[in-house]
């Protein structure tokens, strides 16, 4: 099988994750997946794979020189809730020439609204028929992972020790909940779950999460004079004490204050951010900033609005290691004649996790587009650009003296 039948083939089978659920994993049929992935490993003639069936991981390894990098790639095998995720009925477009694709119920993937569709001008393209998502995130990513394996199996060629890892539930945030890091000692890993094929993310965002609480006084509103405190007018000055740095205002290496929830009465209100910077001063001073802001308030109204701040997830790369150099992976990009960008991701990985349990682990592109939406797309050039990739960089890797490699960390 090649890995654009793998690919079709695994978005075939549903997996959305489900944020409600209190199962571990939050869904069944990602156990389907796991199940179909563990035999296609089986088949390829993997050396060690290990089924973590409860918590629906996957960890395999293809042996190699043992004075060489062990290097690591995950994906995961869930799809997002955000849209529909069941009965993907996929459409080739080949040799695409630029042009509006329009999907029987009426919504248009346009050039205007999505110009990198531009990029894609006479390749083969994967795109939905407009009422589910594709499921390319990430299910692209576990398709050139397995050919990458597939190739490497077949290929009698200088290597490290290989290993993969598929995982349940990222898209709500648990990815990484029941991982055992004891069945990936790998010294560098990737994540295969970015979209434009070339793309490396070393960087994310600090981020954290704001509980704003006030307490309000209600009276009756004929008799309120100087008695009544509103607490959600309380909420509304709090925002406005707030400058104007916002998702919607803010693009690149901008942080920004996210107002993800109010509610509440004049008696009582919440509200919730979401803070969230590359730097890590800048960060502290946002969260510094929100204290100060229930501080004033509190002069004027004491006592009536408390602020509880946790830390959900830091930058990477704050904690790869000193000689951690991304120019191995730029390398084998290059080679490959494939144009490399570094970008900062405006928002979390299970790489930043990763790298902060102390394994590098940078996100790469896959070659999909507009994630989480009925518009997702994926060119097939890409992804097998995208696997020649992954086959690249365990290639660089080879090159490298881990003896040397360690002296430096
Ligand atoms: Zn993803």
């Amino acid at each position: 099988m090649n890995t654009i039948e793998r690919f079709l083939k695994y978005i075939s089978i549903p997996t959305n994750s489900d944020s409600k659920s209190k199962k571990t994993p939050s869904t069944d049929a990602q156990k389907v997946m796991a199940e179909l992935l563990v035999n296609e490993l089986i088949e390829i003639g993997i050396d060690y794979i290990d089924y973590d069936q409860e918590n629906c991981y996957i960890y395999a390894c293809i042996k190699g020189k043992q004075e060489l990098p062990k290097v690591g790639f995950l994906a995961h095998m869930d799809t997002c809730e955000d849209a529909k995720g069941d009965n993907i009925n996929p459409q080739i477009i080949h040799n695409y020439k630029g042009n509006e694709i329009e999907f029987p119920n009426g919504l248009k993937l346009s050039p205007k609204d999505y110009p990198d569709l531009l990029k894609h001008i006479n390749k083969s393209l994967i795109v939905t028929d407009g009422t589910t998502l594709l499921g390319a995130d990430d299910k692209a990513g576990i398709a050139e992972i397995m050919g990458m394996l597939e190739y490497y199996k077949n290929t009698n060629t200088n290597h490290g020790d290989i290993y993969v890892c598929f995982t349940p539930d990222e898209e709500i945030g648990l990815g990484l909940k029941n991982f055992d890091k004891t069945k990936f000692p790998v010294d560098f890993a990737f994540t295969v779950d970015g979209s434009t094929v070339g793309e490396i993310s070393y960087e994310n965002f600090n981020a954290a999460t704001a509980t704003i609480t006030i307490n309000g006084f209600n009276t009756h509103t004929g008799y309120a004079k100087n008695k009544m405190v509103n607490a959600l007018l309380i909420a509304t000055k709090i925002n406005e004490l707030l400058p104007d740095e916002t998702p919607e205002n803010t693009e690149g290496y901008e942080g920004f204050y996210h107002l993800d929830a109010i509610e509440g009465n004049t008696e009582k209100a919440t509200m919730k951010y979401l803070i969230r910077d590359f730097d890590r001063k800048n960060f502290e001073y946002r969260k510094l900033k929100l204290r100060t802001i229930i501080s004033k308030i509190n002069q004027k109204y004491p006592g009536c609005a408390s602020i509880c701040i946790s830390n959900t997830y830091f930058n990477m790369k704050y904690y790869l290691p000193s000689n951690y150099n991304i120019n191995t992976v730029l390398r084998a990009a290059f080679k490959l004649g494939i144009n490399s960008k570094i970008v900062p991701a405006r928002g979390g990985t299970d790489g930043a996790d990763l790298t902060y349990m102390g394994i590098p682990c940078p996100n790469i592109g896959t070659g999909g587009h507009n994630f989480h939406s009925v518009y997702e797309y994926i060119a097939i050039e890409d992804m097998l650009k995208a696997q020649d990739l992954l086959i690249g960089i365990v290639r660089e890797y080879a090159k490298e003296d881990i003896l040397k490699l360690n002296k430096h960390i």
